[in-house]
């Protein structure tokens, strides 16, 4: 039997034994007796409703709201598998719960909405506010995704964030930081090509341009060639990137030549070495396309020994990860009780997972990737998901970058004992 046909049934069979899915729900009480029960449910439970009813902040007190993340999608942009409605999108959401779970100890309510309508969406969204700490929008399309978001951050005041836009940013960001620092290269210099224009090359563009990239160094490509002033078939967010500092007609080959920083996030086998070796020395690629990237590794490899090459795959080093970023962005929301995921938060993500990859990495992190000696250089840019610091550095990070922009309505005093709680 072939590897794909192993992995297709053992990912069914997966799937299906014991209780269908990958997530359930637990009470966190006890309920022995009917003394127990007495207090769960009626006659006890009127007592935190009436709490909560003159005090709405004693939700996050008496109920599961401070620890409860909806992963709301509506199935049309899953993975590499694109449109494939809510329901069949439901095993992704049920994985994200699962990671939220298992890396932060977030609760997650996975929610399919069988809708394409933004104005559908966002109400739905809306009038779900009261169950929950946080919304992670997920595996939405371009260019709705960017409505959604946009109205339910203005809407609701508990933390939302779409993590295909903005996990991507933070973790290519701070891989991009680190690499910049490798080859000591300035990003306020840096000539930089994005391949794609989607929602996630939209987002990393943006908070690379917050990080000091010029706009002026920025050449964005979609699938019709250079994101460029002249042309008169850019959707709304593309428009933001134009860049007429190279002809409209300018080619991605072409723009390639001199080039620091090659982002993809378009398809698979679109950069050929040609096109790699025709960039600055010290190059920096991240063929980031999932499950195929722009290039293969080896070929990138093979084209340049002085490359700094990450990809979205976990059999290569410096994979750009986003199960680094949200479940503890998520968990440092929480934690002040954030009305939001603001710029300054994660920028504080960005800088604490660039500086986690700086320093001595642990034991178990080095024997879960059967390597000895993990070290900051060009093949270990970024932190590895299994690495236990990531909770204890990046999700204070991100509570104190909210304390200090006025977004948190609950003030962490002893950080010394959030870590050790958080480590618990
Ligand atoms: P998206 O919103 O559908 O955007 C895809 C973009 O790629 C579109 O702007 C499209 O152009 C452009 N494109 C397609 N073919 C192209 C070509 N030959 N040359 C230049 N641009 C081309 O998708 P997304 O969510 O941003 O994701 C894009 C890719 O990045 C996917 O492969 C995804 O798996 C990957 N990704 C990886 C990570 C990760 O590694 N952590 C995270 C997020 C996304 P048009 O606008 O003209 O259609
Ligand atoms: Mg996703």
């Amino acid at each position: 039997m072939s590897k794909n046909n192993n992995l297709k049934e053992e990912a069914l069979n997966y799937h299906a034994k014991g209780r269908p899915g990958k997530i359930e729900v637990i009470p966190s009480k006890e309920y022995a007796n009917q003394r127990d029960l007495s207090l769960a449910y009626s006659p006890g439970v009127a007592e935190p409703c009436l709490a909560i009813q003159a005090n709405p902040d004693d939700a996050y007190k008496y109920t599961a709201k401070g620890n409860l993340v909806a992963v709301i999608s509506n199935g049309t942009a899953v993975l590499g598998l694109g449109d494939i409605g809510a329901m069949a999108g439901k095993p992704v959401m049920e994985g994200k719960g699962l990671l939220f779970k298992i890396y932060a100890d977030i609760d997650v309510f996975d929610i399919e909405l069988n809708t394409k309508d933004v104005d559908e969406f966002v109400r739905t969204v809306k009038i779900m506010e009261p169950t929950f700490g946080g919304i992670n929008l997920e595996d939405i399309s371009a260019p709705e995704c960017f409505e959604i978001e946009e109205r339910l951050k203005k809407e609701l005041n508990i933390p939302v964030m779409h993590d295909d836009q903005h996990g991507t940013a933070i973790i290519s960001a701070a891989s991009l930081l680190n690499a910049l620092s490798l080859v000591e290269k300035d990003i306020e210099k840096v000539k930089i090509i994005i391949n794609g224009a989607g929602a996630s090359a939209i987002s990393c563009t943006r908070l690379y341009s917050a990080l000091g990239a010029k706009r002026e160094n920025i050449f964005m490509f979609d699938s019709k060639g250079l994101i460029h002033p002249s042309r008169t078939n850019l959707d709304g967010k593309k428009i933001e990137f134009a860049n007429d500092k190279l002809d409209a007609s300018t080619t991605l080959a072409e723009a390639m030549a001199g080039a620091d920083v090659f982002i993809g996030l378009s398809k698979g086998n679109i950069l050929t070495q040609d096109m790699v070796r025709a960039m600055a020395k010290d190059c920096i690629v991240f063929a980031l396309a999932n499950p195929t990237p722009e290039i293969s590794y080896e070929l990138a490899m093979e084209a340049r020994p002085d490359i700094i090459m990450a990809t979205g795959r976990s059999d290569y080093p410096n994979q750009v990860n986003n199960v680094l970023g949200f479940p503890y962005i998520f968990r440092g929301a929480l934690d002040v009780r954030s009305s939001e995921i603001n710029e300054e938060m994660k920028l504080a993500a960005v800088r604490a997972l660039a500086d986690l990859a700086k320093k001595p990495v642990p034991d178990i992190v080095n024997m879960a990737y059967g390597e000895n000696n993990l070290t900051f250089g060009k093949t270990y840019i970024i932190p590895k998901p299994v690495d236990p610091r990531l909770l204890t550095t990046v999700a204070p990070a991100v509570a104190k970058a909210a304390m200090e922009t006025g977004v948190a309505k609950y003030e962490i005093k002893d950080w010394d004992a959030y870590e050790l709680q958080l480590s618990k």
